[in-house]
């Protein structure tokens, strides 16, 4: 094994095989990967091998597609094959909920570009004739849908990877790793030791205790995972073609053709946890004692499904260890906070992605960032909460409803709550219906007197849209409390604090001391990386706020930027500050009342900073707020909440202060067209295709910067637009298709209802021929266009004469 080497992989499942396949095809040469067995010894050598199109997530479907593109190919390229077999997939639905859930995939595929197309029970039963079709209402087909062979695929790949110069050593185990002083790591085995800049944790099912040795906790565990291969069914070998993959995702079930039978394959109503405390390193290619009775109920759903499985025996019974995360999707990408140090691992479907995730994920080693935006997998979504014991709750409540329907809206209760505002009791006793954000509770919306109190899951629009219309019109009208303590708040100081935040955001940092600044920050090709809020306190300190979910993501980017010569200080304050938005006509009059303290417009203008006491407590407290109102962001010390918010309270009974909600907020903000992390700032689009390209500031040296004067000399190829829709009970989410006669010209980043409006909204980039207000498109809502106009943002108070009152 060699000594040295770019980067160590430790793993030989499909993941990691699939990373040193592409990281040694695009170049480097000194890759080396570790496996403690065989290839394939983990999860990989049981998996069923279905591969589909099919994900939740826009950008997951990203990497499936590209899966599926390397799998057709690989034979060509390494002279073996990984056992690809073009079958085709169907989801079917039977229930109207499940129906809206198609329809969200059908549009958010056709954004794609894929092939995809609503079949009735009728064409289902044509494509798959052993299925009874009894309930169905519909379904989606992908034609080119399929599945490989899991071990042919990954040996194919390793094939691959040896001939492009990579290092595959079986039969060692790494036993340890360490960071030397010159940021390089070393990757301890029992057969010697490797010095590396990158490592990979593509471990599986032993991700968790790979990432204790470098001190990480992370939330992934062993499931024990189940599927039926029947014995040979005569009506499969009489057939020419091969049958499509069938997912029954009501029933919790999945049917494949395999040579001459069928692979039932399921998801039951309890998952068994397999090895809690750990899978022990010796493990390596055994099955797990199949418990045929906790599985009943899905072979029961698949005879019924499926008539033919109830004439056929069972050939095996394959019962492996999968490993899941709290929400069922991966862990991949740097890992916060460590340098160079990259997670690969926590896969449940990681034969479907293992082409993609390897070509994607050595991108991001070799460039830096990703070539697509991949922060549903990223590893930093999950903070310090996603423990060992949130996620053993966790997966108890994700492994059965991984084919439940996907909303929007949905919170699910198990493993809460977590973090608490110190006035969480305040928001129950209002009503709250609670949603969990990066592990904080914060309410959605206050339900009235004697309601539900419980958001109805919905594509449409749901039990909650009243109620919070009424919470946009009371803050419209009168004045309204959000609960914003878990924003991510950062304190930089020190004397080179200036100059560095200069050069991390692309916008100006405030001079003057009290002055707020609105801050994107970019990654090296000009794309966003973050959105910070920027207050200078003082000279050489800076009180920097980012969203509340991106908090690993963007300290995680301010920390690797720090300098070494120690001029920039980096001090964590989430957790010790509390915030609450006051906002609407009245907030002043309210603050006015609860403060000690000249709070006229000319004393605290607008996008300004002040510290002043809210009854006894001391706050920071920022003029500005996103949801265009005149409003107040106060900070203050967490454990001084209680004492803040009845403060306010008190001062705001005269005046109808309410608390008021996430729904709402995020109503509010579309129409006034302010962007949202992920949603329209994401690593595909600069500020210049956006109206906060003023923000750049092509006069000083930032990251970025050439990366935006490239665009800006080229033309934006797209423009970010708001359109006003003419939906009706379904509001654009995001990634719906923008069509102009028919033809697809872009894609929504995100939409909703704007109650102060009146209208349903999307915003949504478009190429900027069809960027002008009057352009007439549509959006396609739920399989379905809906005439949109483009309209001029904002749509709320256009000349932000209310904020600014
Ligand atoms: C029954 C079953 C059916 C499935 N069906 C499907 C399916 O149809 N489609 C799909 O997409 N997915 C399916 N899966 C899931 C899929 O198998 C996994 O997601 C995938 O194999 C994960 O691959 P991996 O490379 O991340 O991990 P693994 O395959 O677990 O590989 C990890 C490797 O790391 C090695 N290793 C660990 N620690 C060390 C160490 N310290 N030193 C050196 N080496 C180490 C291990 O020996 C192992 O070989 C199924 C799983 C099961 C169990």
């Amino acid at each position: 094994m060699k000594t040295n080497a770019r980067v160590a992989i430790i793993g030989g499942g499909a993941i990691g095989v699939s990373l040193a396949y592409h990281l040694a095809k695009y170049g480097w040469d000194d890759v080396v990967l570790i496996e403690k067995h065989e290839l394939t010894s983990g999860s990989t050598w049981m998996a069923a091998g279905n591969c589909s199109y099919y994900h939740s997530s826009y950008y997951c479907t990203q990497v499936n597609m590209k899966s599926i593109e390397i799998f057709k190919q690989l034979e060509e390229e390494t002279g073996q094959s990984p056992g690809w077999h073009t079958t085709g997939s169907i989801r079917t639905a039977d229930n109207p909920d499940r129906l809206d859930e198609l329809g969200y995939y059908y549009s958010m595929n056709r954004c794609l570009g894929l092939d995809v197309n609503f079949v009735s029970p009728e064409e289902i039963g044509k494509l798959h004739p052993l299925i009874d079709t009894t309930g169905l209402v519909a379904g989606l087909y992908w034609p080119d849908d399929g599945d490989v062979d899991p071990a042919s695929m990954t040996q194919a790949l390793a094939k691959g990877a040896r001939t492009y110069g990579a290092e595959l050593n079986l039969h060692t185990r790494v036993t340890g790793i360490t960071q030397k002083p010159s940021g390089d790591w070393l990757v301890q085995t029992d057969k010697g030791d490797v010095t590396c800049e990158f490592v990979v944790n593509a471990a599986g099912l032993w991700a968790p205790q790979v990432s204790k040795m470098v001190g990480l906790e992370i939330p992934s565990i062993a499931i024990a995972h189940t599927h039926i291969l029947y014995e040979t069914i005569n009506a499969v070998v009489e057939r020419d073609t091969m049958l499509p993959l069938v997912r029954d995702p009501d029933r919790s079930i999945y049917l494949r053709q395999e040579m001459d039978s069928l692979i039932l394959g399921m998801y039951e109503a309890h998952g068994q946890q397999w090895k809690k405390h750990g899978v022990p390193w010796d493990y390596a290619q055994e099955e797990l004692n199949p418990d045929i009775d906790n599985i009943a109920d899905c072979i029961e759903a698949g005879i019924e499904r499926f008539p033919v499985l109830g004439e056929t025996g069972f050939k095996h019974v394959t019962a492996g260890p999968i490993t899941y995360t709290p929400n069922g999707d991966p862990l991949v990408g740097p890992a916060y906070p460590l340098r160079n140090f990259f997670q690969a691992c926590g896969y449940s479907f990681g034969i479907t992605q293992a082409g993609g995730i390897g070509h994607y994920l050595a991108g991001w080693i070799m460039n830096g960032e990703p070539e697509i935006d991949l922060w549903h997998v990223d590893s930093r979504r999950f903070g310090s909460y996603a423990n060992w014991a949130y996620n053993h709750e966790k997966i108890a409540d994700t492994y059965p409803r991984l084919y439940s329907i996907f909303f929007p809206n949905e919170f699910r209760d198990a493993a809460r709550p977590n973090r608490t505002s110190p006035i969480y009791a305040y928001q129950k006793a209002a009503n709250a219906v609670f949603g969990d954000y990066f592990g904080w509770e914060c309410p959605n919306y206050f339900a009235p007197e004697g309601a539900d109190l419980y958001e109805q899951p919905s594509w449409r629009r749901s039990n909650a849209f009243e109620q919070v219309g009424r919470e946009c019109t009371h803050m419209m009208n009168h004045a309204g409390i959000i609960d914003l303590t878990r924003f991510a708040k950062t304190w930089i100081s020190g004397p080179g604090a200036r100059d560095w935040l200069n050069r991390m955001t692309c916008q100006n940092v405030p001079e003057k001391d009290g002055q707020i600044a609105l801050c994107p920050m970019l990654d090296p090709n000009g794309n966003f990386k973050s959105d910070m809020t920027i207050t200078r306190v003082a000279a050489d300190n800076y009180f920097c706020v980012t969203a509340s979910v991106g908090k690993r993501h963007d300290q995680h980017w301010m920390l690797l930027n720090l300098p070494t010569d120690g001029s920039v200080q980096f001090e964590d304050l989430t957790y010790r500050m509390g915030c609450l938005v006051l906002a609407g006509p009245k907030s002043r009059a309210v603050l006015e009342k609860a403060v000690y303290g000249d709070v006229s417009n000319a004393a605290f203008p607008f996008s300004t900073c002040r510290e002043l006491y809210v009854g006894r407590t001391k706050c920071r407290i920022n003029r500005m707020n996103y949801v265009g109102e005149l409003g107040y962001e106060i900070f203050h010390p967490i454990e001084q909440q209680i004492s803040v918010y009845e403060a306010l309270m008190a001062a705001g009974q005269e005046f109808d202060l309410r608390m008021v909600g996430m729904h709402a907020m995020d109503s509010m903000r579309l129409e006034k067209g302010y962007l949202a992390w992920k949603s329209e700032m994401n690593v595909h689009h600069t500020p210049l295709e956006t109206p906060i390209a003023w923000t750049v500031k092509l006069d000083k040296d930032f990251i970025g910067k050439a990366g935006v004067v490239k665009q800006k000399e080229a033309g934006v190829p797209l423009q970010l637009v708001g359109m006003v829709v003419e939906a009706k009970d379904s509001d654009p989410w995001g990634y719906n298709p923008i069509l102009k006669d028919g033809e697809r010209i872009g894609m929504t980043s995100s939409g909703g209802y704007g109650h102060r409006v009146g209208k349903s909204i999307a915003m949504g980039y478009v190429p900027p021929e069809h960027a002008a207000p009057g352009t007439v498109l549509e959006v396609e809502i739920l399989g379905r266009p809906r005439r949109a106009e483009v309209v001029s943002m904002p749509l709320y108070d256009p000349a932000n004469e209310k904020m600014k009152a």
